[in-house]
C-alpha cells in the first residue's frame, strides 16, 4: 500500500511521493527556547517523530531539520526579565529541551539549527524580496512583506486577503497574531530600545529578524529551496506557515516551497487549548514529580489520531500508564528468545500507519498479537520489537527488574509448600510477597516473580 498523508495544502489525503526518492527532506518547527515546553508542545514533536519513524520503517532515508528559535519577541522579553544575556538564557532551555526529547523517546533531528546562526541567510532572502518589490522598508527602518503583492497569500490557511476585510490594512510588527489581524508582516525589525543589546548590523540596517523568516531561511539553507514535509501544530498554519510560503516562494519563484504540509491538533485541558498564556499547562517535570513515566504520555498521544483533539486529564494519563505497564509485563513474560517477525500482523500494522498515521488502530494490532495463542512467544517478541521501531515505547531497553533476595527466598519457600500440597502456607506466603510489592505467578515448570 502506498503511504497517504493528509496535506493541509488542499485539505485531503494524498499519496506520499518524495521529490527525491533517495532522501525525504523534512522540516519541523521546533521550540522557542524561552521556557520549558509544556506537554502539549510535545504532541507536535512526537507527531513529527512518528512521521520520521514511519518513513524510516518503510525504507526511506529521512533528513529532518528542527529549528530552535533563540531570538524572537519572547526570548528577548524573558531574558531581559531574568537579567541574562540572550545566548546564556536560550542555551539553558535548549539543553532542557534535549533532555525532554530523550525522555519522550523522540529521535533527535538530523540537525538542530539555531536561528541566530542563520542571520546572514535571512538577510539574503529579505534582500531578494526587496529587490523583487515584494517587501518594503517602513519609516522606522523595519522591513515588511507586502502580502498584496503575493497572489497566493492565504493558500495554506484559507486566510482571506486583506483587501476583502474592513479592518485589515497597515502592518503588524509582533511575531504572533490571529487571522482577523492579517496585515503586512515584519521580516526585519529595526532596533528599538526594547531590544536592548540584541541586534545585528547588516546591510538591511541595525535590527533583528522577524520570527517567520527564520524558518524559511533555515529550511532552505539546510534542505534546499523545495522540500517534502513541513510539520507543526495547527496554530502554526496561520500566520507562521502562511508567511513562510510567501517569503520562500516569493524569493525563489519556485512553488511549492513544501509539498506536504502536516499539522497536529491540540492537546486540550477542559476543552481549552493547553497553552502557557492560559496557565493550564503541565510540563514533563510535573509528570516526573507524580512518578509518571513520560512514555505513558507518549502512549496516550499515540492512542489518539494526530488530527483529533486530545483532552488531557490525569485519569486518562493513568489509564495509559496502566496500559503501558501491561504491555511491558506481557512483553517481558515472552522470555528472551527471539523468533521471526509475524508478517500478517506486520502487514496490518503497516496498513494502518500508511493510512495517514493511524496510530490508534496500529496499537490494536499490538494487543491482538499479544492475545493470539497461535503465535509463539519468541515470534511475538520479535514482532513487538519491530513495531516498537515506530511506536518508540522503549521495549528494546526493557529489562526484568532485579528481585530482592528476601522476595526470592519467600518465593522459594512458597514453591516448596506448594509442592508439599501445603496450600494454606503457600497462600500465606503469596500474600506476604504481595504486601512487599511483588507477585508470584505459577508458570510451566516453575514460577515467576514480578513487581506489582
Ligand atoms: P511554540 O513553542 O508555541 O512555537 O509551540 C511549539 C509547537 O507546539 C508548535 O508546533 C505548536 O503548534 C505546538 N503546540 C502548542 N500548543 C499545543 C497544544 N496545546 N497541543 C498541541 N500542540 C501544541
Ligand atoms: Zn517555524
Amino acid at each position: 500500500m502506498p503511504i497517504k498523508f493528509f496535506n493541509t495544502l488542499g485539505r485531503k489525503k494524498e499519496v506520499f511521493e518524495p521529490i527525491d526518492p533517495k532522501e525525504v527532506r523534512m522540516y519541523t518547527c521546533g521550540p522557542t527556547v524561552y521556557n520549558y515546553p509544556h506537554i502539549g508542545n510535545y504532541r507536535a514533536y512526537t507527531f513529527a517523530d512518528i512521521i520520521k519513524r514511519v518513513l524510516t520503517y518503510e525504507g526511506y532515508k529521512v533528513k529532518q531539520i528542527m529549528n530552535l528559535t533563540d531570538v524572537d519577541d519572547k526570548t528577548i522579553r524573558d531574558s531581559q526579565k531574568e537579567g541574562k544575556p540572550l545566548k546564556e538564557f536560550t542555551e539553558f532551555y535548549t539543553e532542557e529541551f534535549y533532555k525532554d526529547e530523550k525522555m519522550m523517546n523522540i529521535l533527535p533531528a538530523s540537525k538542530f539549527t539555531r536561528a541566530t546562526d542563520f542571520i546572514r541567510e535571512m538577510v539574503e532572502i529579505i534582500q531578494k524580496l526587496l529587490d523583487k518589490g515584494l517587501a518594503y522598508k517602513s519609516e522606522d527602518g523595519s522591513i515588511y512583506f507586502d502580502i498584496r503583492k503575493f497572489k497566493n497569500y492565504g493558500k495554506l490557511s484559507g486566510a482571506v486577503l486583506a483587501e476583502q476585510k474592513e479592518n485589515a490594512s497597515g502592518r503588524i510588527k509582533s511575531d504572533e497574531y490571529e487571522k482577523d489581524n492579517m496585515q503586512d508582516f515584519a521580516l526585519w525589525k529595526a532596533w528599538d530600545e526594547g531590544d536592548g543589546n540584541v541586534f545585528w548590523e547588516t546591510k538591511l540596517g541595525k535590527g533583528r529578524p522577524g520570527w517567520h523568516i527564520e524558518c524559511s531561511a533555515m529550511s532552505m539553507a539546510n534542505l534546499g529551496e523545495q522540500i517534502d514535509i513541513h510539520t507543526g501544530g495547527v496554530d502554526n498554519m496561520f500566520p507562521h506557515h502562511e508567511n513562510e510560503i510567501a517569503q520562500s516562494e516569493g524569493a525563489t519563484g519556485k512553488s511549492p516551497f513544501v509539498k506536504y504540509w502536516m499539522h497536529n491538533e491540540w492537546v486540550l485541558v477542559d476543552k481549552k487549548k493547553m497553552a502557557k498564556s492560559f496557565k493550564n499547562f503541565y510540563t514533563l517535570r510535573d509528570l516526573s514529580e507524580k512518578g509518571i513515566n513520560p512514555l505513558a504520555y507518549r502512549l496516550w498521544l499515540l492512542m489518539a489520531h494526530y488530527r483529533s483533539k486530545a483532552n488531557f486529564t490525569w485519569d486518562a494519563l493513568e489509564g495509559a500508564e496502566t496500559a503501558l505497564s501491561r504491555l511491558y509485563r506481557q512483553y517481558l513474560d515472552l522470555g528472551e528468545d527471539n523468533g521471526s517477525v509475524n508478517e500478517a500482523y506486520k502487514q496490518k500494522f503497516k496498513e494502518y500507519l500508511e493510512d495517514d498515521l493511524d496510530t490508534p488502530r496500529a496499537l490494536t494490532v499490538v494487543w491482538d498479537l499479544l492475545k493470539d495463542e497461535k503465535v509463539s512467544p519468541a515470534n511475538k517478541r520479535s514482532t513487538l520489537l519491530d513495531f516498537d521501531k515506530v511506536l518508540g515505547l522503549g521495549l528494546a531497553e526493557l529489562k526484568e527488574e532485579e528481585v530482592p533476595d528476601e522476595i526470592t527466598k519467600l518465593a522459594k519457600e512458597r514453591e516448596i509448600a506448594r509442592k508439599n500440597k501445603d496450600f494454606k502456607k503457600s497462600d500465606d506466603l503469596r500474600e506476604k510477597i504481595k504486601q512487599l510489592g511483588y507477585e508470584v505467578k505459577d508458570i510451566e515448570g516453575g514460577y515467576k516473580i514480578s513487581k506489582l
